[in-house]
């Protein structure tokens, strides 16, 4: 099992782990025993994971003789909504939950998100636990406190920042994935080579099976790579107010589809579109040689990622989202552009209109 330290500077106590490796649930068990973060604990998963995995953890966490209690969701990002959060928060009250209970969080990026919103709320907030079960939540939205639901108006417009007391990465959840939500991952990996990792990148190319089939070995090399990337940005900027924002690339256009897709587009799909867009934008700027552009596009499109809008996709209405994005300050929307790979910048001055072209040229 490999130990990846987060160290924050706002507190020591905000400090954590994140735990990697394979079927490790038992000795986590043994650690939150040790651990003692709390007296009783509720695991929160929606129905799809907890249907395939809660069944052997309760068993587990229970034989060490640790109290867990259980909480369903429904699975998809519609759980990210106040309506959710607050109907958790009331199961909370039921179960008599007090400010000595703590939340596991087991799922994707949905119940991590809304778990981990939760748990900074109740009681004005309690502790709370990551247990990621797919790639794209092992490898970026499990690590650094973001919390949150979405809005009618748009994605994550609610959050908090709130640090989990840990990071449990067990990468046997990833083999009950669909090929499908491993691409969703492999989204944010390639997003972590463009900003950060060029190698990555290259290794990506050469052999694009080894990912796509999850070959053991490869998928932890690459999540333990994927979780140092982010840790190191979340460590250098927690609060978001500057070179955490780079992960944000992708995100800038990607947000504003996802929603306006009504969510038919997956987090990973979306982001691989803005992406597309994104590194077209720093191309079209010049900042960016063309062949880069297309070498990305190329990429994503051998994982079976989208790099093109869906069908009837409102330019006018991405560009509207976009508007309301909470990344915005001062009117000035941010972009994540690249000189190349492994060079990104922050730019809050790309124009309207360049976007709007990108864009139309993204759903001819
Ligand atoms: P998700 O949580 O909806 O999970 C996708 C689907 O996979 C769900 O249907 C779920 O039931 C299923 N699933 C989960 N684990 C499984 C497993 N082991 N086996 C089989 N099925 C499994 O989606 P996601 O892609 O994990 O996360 C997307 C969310 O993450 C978005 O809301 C996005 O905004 C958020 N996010 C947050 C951050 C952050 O820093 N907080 C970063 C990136 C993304």
């Amino acid at each position: 099992m490999k130990s990846i330290a987060v160290r924050l500077e706002r507190t020591q106590q905000l400090s954590h782990e994140i735990l990697i490796g394979r079927h490790i649930m038992d000795r986590v068990g043994l650690l939150m025993l040790r651990h003692r973060w709390a007296s009783n604990y509720v695991l929160v998963a929606d129905s799809h994971v907890a249907s395939l995995h809660a069944c052997s953890i309760l068993e587990t966490l229970c034989s060490v003789g640790l109290r867990v209690h259980m909480l369903e969701v429904p699975p998809g990002e519609g759980s990210k909504s106040m309506e959710i959060c607050l109907d958790l928060i009331r199961r909370l009250m039921l179960l008599g939950a007090d400010r000595g209970f703590a939340l596991l969080a087991l799922g994707g990026g949905v119940v991590g998100d809304l778990t981990g919103f939760v748990a900074s709320m109740y009681m004005r907030g309690i502790p709370y636990v990551q247990i990621p079960t797919t790639l794209l939540a092992q490898v970026d939205s499990s690590i650094g406190g973001k919390t949150g639901i979405d809005l009618p108006e748009g994605k994550n417009l609610v959050g908090t920042f709130h640090q989990p007391r840990a990071v449990f990465v067990d990468l046997a959840f990833l083999d009950t994935l669909s090929q499908a939500q491993i691409r969703e991952g492999l989204a944010e990996v390639i997003k972590y080579g463009l900003i950060e990792d060029p190698e990555l990148l290259r290794k990506l190319e050469s052999s694009p099976e080894l990912w796509k089939n999850q070959d053991p070995g490869a998928m932890e090399e690459l999540v333990t790579k994927c979780c140092v990337i982010k840790k190191r940005f979340v460590e250098m900027d927690e609060m978001d107010r500057g070179v955490r924002r780079i992960l944000n690339f992708g995100h800038t256009v990607g947000h504003a589809v996802e929603a306006e897709s009504g969510y038919r587009l997956s987090h990973g799909e979306a982001v691989s579109v803005g992406m597309a867009a994104e590194t077209r934008i720093s191309a079209r700027l010049g900042h960016l040689p063309w062949e880069e552009a297309m070498r990305l596009e190329d990429l994503l499109k051998s994982m079976g990622l989208p790099v093109r809008l869906p069908r009837g996709l409102s330019v006018s209405q991405i560009l509207s989202r976009m508007e309301k994005d909470k990344k915005r300050e001062g009117g000035r929307l941010p972009f994540v552009l690249l000189r190349r790979p492994g060079l990104p910048f922050l730019d809050d001055s790309v124009g309207a209109h360049l976007v709007r072209d990108v864009l139309e040229e993204l759903g001819a």
